[in-house]
Parts: C-alpha cells; sequence; structure tokens
C-alpha cells in the first residue's frame, strides 16, 4: 500500500519535475518538465536558444512516460536542433523569449485587440484581427520595455544622484543602449526578451555613464555598487545577446 502510495504520490505532485539529459543526434539535449494541471496532452517544443526540449506535462502523467514521449520524438527533435540559429516572426504557434522565458504565440479571436501575457502557462495571447498580431505584439513589447527601462532608469538615477533628459527605445543591433553627452538615453526594446536582471544592468550602465562617459575603474565602481547582478548580467548578454535578435520584426 505504501509503494502504491509513492507511486500516486509522485505522479500528482503538483513540484516541478527534476530535468533529464537526452543525447538527441549526437548532441546532449536538456529537457526540462512544466506540470501544467489545464493541459490535456503532452506537448513538446524547444528553447527559443534551441539549447532545451521543453515538456508541457498534464496532471496525471508522470516523468518516465513524459520522457518516453520525448524518446518517440527524437526524430522531430533532430530536425528542429538543426534550424538552431533560425529567426522568430512574430506570429502565431511561435515562441518568443519574455523576460528570459519562452512563451507562446495565440491568436485569440476577439475584436478586442489587447495583448496578455501569462508567464504560468508559458503563453502571449494577442487578441484582434489575425493579420495584426505581429503589429500589435512588437507595439506591445516596446510599451513594456519603455515601462520597465523607464523604471529602472528613474531607480539608478535616484540612487547615483544623476539626472537624464529624454529616453528613447529604439532597434538597435550594434548595442544594449547608449548615454549621450547631453544625457539622453536610450535603449533597445529587446532588453524586454532578455531576463529582467539583464533589463536592469543596461539601465545601471547607462545611467551610470551620465556621471563617468568611460569606461574607467570609477564607472564600474559606481556599477557594481548599485547593481550587484552587473557581473552575471554581463555573462549572459555575452553567452545568449544575439539570441533575442532572432525575432524579426
Ligand atoms: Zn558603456
Amino acid at each position: 500500500m505504501a509503494g502504491g502510495l509513492g507511486r500516486f504520490a509522485r505522479v500528482w505532485s503538483p513540484k516541478s519535475l527534476d530535468p533529464a539529459l537526452l543525447a538527441i543526434a549526437g548532441t546532449a539535449i536538456a529537457v526540462r518538465f512544466r506540470r501544467h494541471a489545464g493541459a490535456r496532452r503532452l506537448v513538446l517544443r524547444l528553447s527559443s536558444d534551441g539549447t532545451a526540449a521543453l515538456v508541457t506535462v498534464p496532471k496525471g502523467v508522470s516523468r518516465n512516460q513524459a520522457l518516453d514521449f520525448v524518446r518517440r520524438s527524437e526524430i522531430w527533435l533532430a530536425e528542429h536542433l538543426g534550424q538552431r540559429g533560425e529567426t522568430i516572426r512574430l506570429a502565431p504557434g511561435q515562441v518568443i523569449p519574455l523576460r528570459g522565458l519562452d512563451h507562446e504565440i495565440r491568436h485569440v479571436a476577439s475584436r478586442r485587440g489587447t495583448v496578455v501575457a501569462d508567464p504560468g502557462a508559458s503563453l502571449i495571447h494577442v487578441a484582434g484581427s489575425p493579420e495584426h498580431v505581429a503589429r500589435r505584439l512588437l507595439d506591445w513589447l516596446k510599451t513594456a520595455a519603455r515601462a520597465e527601462l523607464s523604471r529602472a532608469s528613474r531607480k539608478y538615477a535616484e540612487a547615483m544622484q544623476v539626472k537624464y533628459r529624454r529616453l528613447s527605445i529604439r532597434d538597435q543591433r550594434s548595442r544594449w543602449g547608449s548615454c549621450s553627452a547631453s544625457g539622453d538615453l536610450s535603449y533597445s526594446w529587446r532588453l524586454i526578451l532578455a531576463p529582467a536582471y539583464v533589463l536592469d544592468y543596461v539601465a545601471a550602465h547607462e545611467v551610470a555613464h551620465l556621471r563617468h562617459l568611460n569606461h574607467g575603474p570609477a564607472f564600474w565602481r559606481m556599477v557594481l555598487t548599485h547593481c550587484p547582478e552587473a557581473s552575471r548580467a554581463k555573462k549572459w548578454l555575452k553567452l545568449h545577446g544575439q539570441s533575442v535578435h532572432r525575432v524579426v520584426t
């Protein structure tokens, strides 16, 4: 009986399932599981950076069953791994990172043209007419980027006792942000795709330039004093920064 209860507890555990590592097409692929009570079936996706398989696991399905499902999908995975580095369009069914977490874009047939992110279900719902999904989602991403970069810039300007003039959001391929000698800040909207601590660090970096227009020791002292996650964020940008440029607009 105890054994039966143990099995039951494992199958129905609402806790997250331990990730696994599978060799697919000669590459070690991390398999991450996500319990989703509302899911009707097992769903397999490739993470937006192409390095992990993401499995949505419905209630009542065990980790072993989910792992078998991934093994049976080996051909699908191998094909999609081959497309690593491919561009991502802002279209239904595509997976984009938002604040560092993969979200699948879903179109909702509704007249009200709203965008709602549901990080718990890894979904972004885009309402309105289907031909406007890309435009509407891009506008929403830029608005979210502006709101969060404004908040972070205000926070650091206050902490570092500096003032900026204007803040603008752009799509710069070569840089994440910039600070002009006249005190204007500009940032890439794509920072909303990166983890929050990365967006936060870029704001700290640019705001610190309002005091030090160089990358000297005093500049870095100021950044590190106010933004303890700076090193981690720099590492992320170096390793994964290009991944957010895969999203095409
Ligand atoms: Zn700089």
